[in-house]
């Protein structure tokens, strides 16, 4: 356990390591690895353990590096359940909450996540009625122990759900920003730093004026990252191209993550490579709501792209789970026009271990983490999942082929331990219990402080409560299908005024 002003260590004795090299190559090594506080501080044979460290047996083990979910939206685990045969639409009108229905759904999602073996989560924040809300949603990303990126979400909000759902046409900026502001002069937030701060702002309901705005404001104040959904949807016609009103705007660059990228053009990544942009695809929710096939292992996408889940209200949170769908949806893609074109390369399409990294290393860079997070190198933080790798699904393939046996076979049972800034989070199959910090600064006590108060059942019990609630809300306040075409209308007019504004 990690300690303040002490050194504390961690020995992983024994486990398959899989390392990257200089080429992205993954290279299976038994290894022992040794966590100082949090980081790795030495990867070698036989290490011997200084006094007190907490010996963790490897033999039978993989150890990979956490991974890393490039978009997502934690708050919405109370909706776990409601979208199985909807479409995007669907899905947009289905919630209405409080600042501690935020809390529970934010902290519910990041427990999920590390128990898949997720370290790292970039959240698309876009519940901000007020600062309460943006303060639970991050308590309860440190509460839970992962780290994170808060992206605050400008967006258009409900202005009334009846007798048909109608979104805000104008965003007034000053306003919007008055608590990212407050945000930014906090920031950073939990021990260590571990929450960040980004900024999100979905593009094409936004005028020009105030996109490039919010982006002037959100890069003064310093923040880590700047995200938007660059979705293109054949269900709502004529939607503008996000990537070309930021590119028209000059505001692409490296510290721009796109998510959704699976409609964009060959001239569109052209400005996106130029700028340093990344993109983030989301496999099972975009098969699910219509927005096409993946591209992150399309050969031209790769090397800027990663990974997420999007929502655990859609689909798992397991980043091999997603990876996998991924993998072979592309390489059915890629069969389905060769034998359409008659031609064949002789290949299987992508291989295992970029659908990997795509989860690991390339997740760390399309967040300008790559220094810090997505290998298992010394000097990086010590951010790691350790699979068993003799249980019915993972055996031989753990010994034959580590990759093969985390991206097709592993499901979260084979998940053992999980461990985010050198503090355990999953042990031996288990969530570990967490404590709750009162508040969201660098200093608020963490689950360290050896006073650890929540386990998984009292959270699952916060979120059954927290939706029932919702639940009850939402039967009074709105109808299905009037939600459902108002949003439409409300989008739809939401694009024309801001071209008309342009
Ligand atoms: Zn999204």
């Amino acid at each position: 356990m990690q300690m303040d002003n002490k050194l504390s260590y961690i020995l992983l004795r024994g486990g398959t390591l899989l390392i990257h090299d200089e080429h992205d190559h993954v290279i299976p090594k038994k290894s022992d690895l040794l966590i100082q506080n949090d980081r790795i501080s030495r990867i070698d044979d036989d290490i011997q353990p200084p006094p007190g460290t907490q010996i963790i047996d490897c033999a039978d083990s993989l150890v990979s590096p956490g991974f890393i979910d490039t978009h997502r939206h934690l708050w919405q685990s109370q909706q776990k359940g409601l979208h199985c045969d909807q479409i995007l639409l669907d899905y947009y009108h289905s919630g209405t909450v409080k600042p501690h229905d935020v809390f529970c759904g934010v902290l519910a999602s990041c427990m999920e996540a590390i128990d898949s073996g997720t370290t790292t989560v970039v959240d698309h924040a876009h519940v901000n009625y007020s600062s309460q809300h943006n303060e639970e949603a991050i308590r309860g990303q440190i509460a839970s122990g992962i780290r994170s990126v808060y992206c605050y979400c400008v967006h258009p909000r409900v202005s009334t759900w009846q007798p048909e759902l109608k979104l805000d046409h104008d965003i007034c900026l000053d306003t919007e920003m008055n608590n990212f502001r407050k945000l930014a002069h906090e920031q950073p937030f939990g021990p260590n730093g571990r929450a960040r701060l980004g900024f999100a702002i979905d593009t094409m309901f936004v005028q020009p004026k105030v996109l490039k705005d919010a982006f002037n404001e959100a890069r003064e104040h310093g923040v880590h990252l700047i995200t938007s959904h660059i979705t293109r949807v054949s269900m709502m016609d004529n939607m503008p191209s996000a990537v070309a009103i930021l590119n028209d705007n000059g505001l692409l660059g490296p510290d721009v993550l796109l998510s959704h990228g699976n409609n964009i053009t060959r001239e569109e990544l052209q400005w996106i490579e130029t700028a340093g942009v990344h993109l983030s695809s989301t496999p099972l929710s975009e098969v699910q709501m219509g927005h096409g096939y993946p591209i992150c292992l399309e050969p031209d996408f790769l090397p800027l792209s990663s990974i997420g889940t999007d929502s655990n209200s859609i689909c798992t949170s397991s980043i091999p789970a997603q990876a996998s769908t991924a993998l072979q949806t592309t390489r059915a893609r890629q069969m389905a026009e060769n034998m359409k074109n008659g031609t064949w390369d002789g290949t299987i399409g992508p291989k295992a271990e970029d659908a990997f990294n795509l989860g690991t290393i390339l997740g760390a860079r399309a967040i300008s983490l790559g220094d810090e997070i997505g290998s298992l190198t010394v000097g990086k933080k010590a951010d790691i999942v350790i699979f068993q790798g003799q249980t019915p699904t993972m055996t031989p393939a753990s010994d034959v082929d580590p990759i093969a046996a985390i991206i097709l076979h592993s499901s979260v049972r084979d998940v053992r331990t999980v461990i985010v800034d050198g503090v355990i989070r999953k042990e031996n199959g288990y969530l570990c219990k967490i404590d709750i910090p009162a508040d969201i600064t660098e200093n608020a006590r963490n689950s360290s402080s050896g006073q650890k108060l929540f386990e998984w059942k009292d959270v699952a019990k916060l979120l059954r409560d927290s939706r029932l609630r919702l639940e009850a809300v939402k039967t009074t306040i709105c109808d299905e299908d009037s939600a459902r075409n108002g949003l439409i209308r409300s989008f739809l007019e939401a694009m024309m005024h801001a071209n008309r504004t342009t």
